[in-house]
């Protein structure tokens, strides 16, 4: 794996879980790295002393990917610090409810669209202009095998937002081919982060898992490895694909 040695890559949602991973994955690769955090800042706090431990400089950006202004402020910030953005990843995003959609608040329904999909255009929007200004940059967006199965029980909302989040990666993937910036997807399948302890029960998540050929849960390093892969230049030829990182339980 090639070095991302002044290269800078901003990871929205970096202070647990997948994200953190994927900061740390790009902190060994030697990359100037931007964390993310909103609520759980304490946590990002600790990412980004992970990430400075590794011997490469961070910055702390801290905001509701919802939310335009914040968005803006977070990406001058980033243009402020390092003057330049190389890689984006669009990993911020969660549950927020597991519900029937006959159950389903209209509110709860706003917020999952919100959080998953809303702010993948948002964050996009707002660094494009950075991430032009490089000769080649790339954008990574975090979807889920629900994009594909529909998700796990209650779950009809998150995997709608999920689904339009890996069209909006191939949509762009043609949009952008011109200013040389390559935008691909990942799907993990179950991976142990915070998100399962927090949405699903220990009963069916061991359920899941049994279903899963590979026999477990995914890690969350296991997923970042597809992020580095899809930021170097060994993915130079790869745009609007999005890998699936789900120990086979749902096969192409
Ligand atoms: P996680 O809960 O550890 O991480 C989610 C991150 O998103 C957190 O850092 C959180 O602060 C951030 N976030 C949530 N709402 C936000 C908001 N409004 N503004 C800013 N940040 C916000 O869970 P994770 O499993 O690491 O999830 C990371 C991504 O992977 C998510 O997009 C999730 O949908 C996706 N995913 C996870 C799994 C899995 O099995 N864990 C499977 C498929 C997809």
């Amino acid at each position: 794996m090639n070095s991302f040695k002044g290269k800078v890559v901003w990871i929205t949602g970096s202070s647990t879980g997948i994200g953190r991973a994927i900061a740390l994955a790009f902190a060994e690769h030697e990359a100037s790295v931007v964390v993310h955090g909103n609520s759980n800042i304490k946590q990002a706090e600790v990412t980004k002393k992970m990430v400075e431990e590794k011997g490469v400089s961070a910055l702390l950006v801290a905001g509701d990917v919802t939310d335009r202004e914040s968005v803006s402020k977070m990406v001058a910030e980033i243009q402020e610090h390092f003057g330049r953005l190389d890689v984006l990843i669009n990993n911020a995003g969660t549950m927020v409810t597991r519900s029937k959609i006959e159950d389903l608040e209209e509110e709860d329904w706003r917020n999952i669209i919100d959080i998953n999909l809303h702010s993948v255009f948002h964050v996009t929007q707002a660094s494009l202009p950075l991430l032009k200004s490089q000769k080649e940059a790339s954008i990574i967006n975090m979807s889920s095998l629900a994009a594909r199965n529909g998700g796990g029980g209650g779950a009809v909302a998150y995997a709608s937002a999920k689904g339009a989040v890996s069209t909006f990666t191939r949509g762009l993937a043609k949009e952008l081919v011109d200013d040389n910036i390559r935008v691909n997807g990942i799907a993990p399948g179950i991976i142990s982060t915070p998100f399962h302890d927090r949405y699903t029960s220990t009963d069916v998540r061991e359920k899941m898992a049994g279903q899963v050929p590979l026999g477990r849960e995914g890690t969350p390093e296991e997923v970042a490895g597809a992020a580095l892969y899809l930021a170097s230049s060994l993915a130079s030829y790869v745009t609007g694909e999005i890998i699936e990182v789900n120990g086979g339980l749902l096969m192409d």
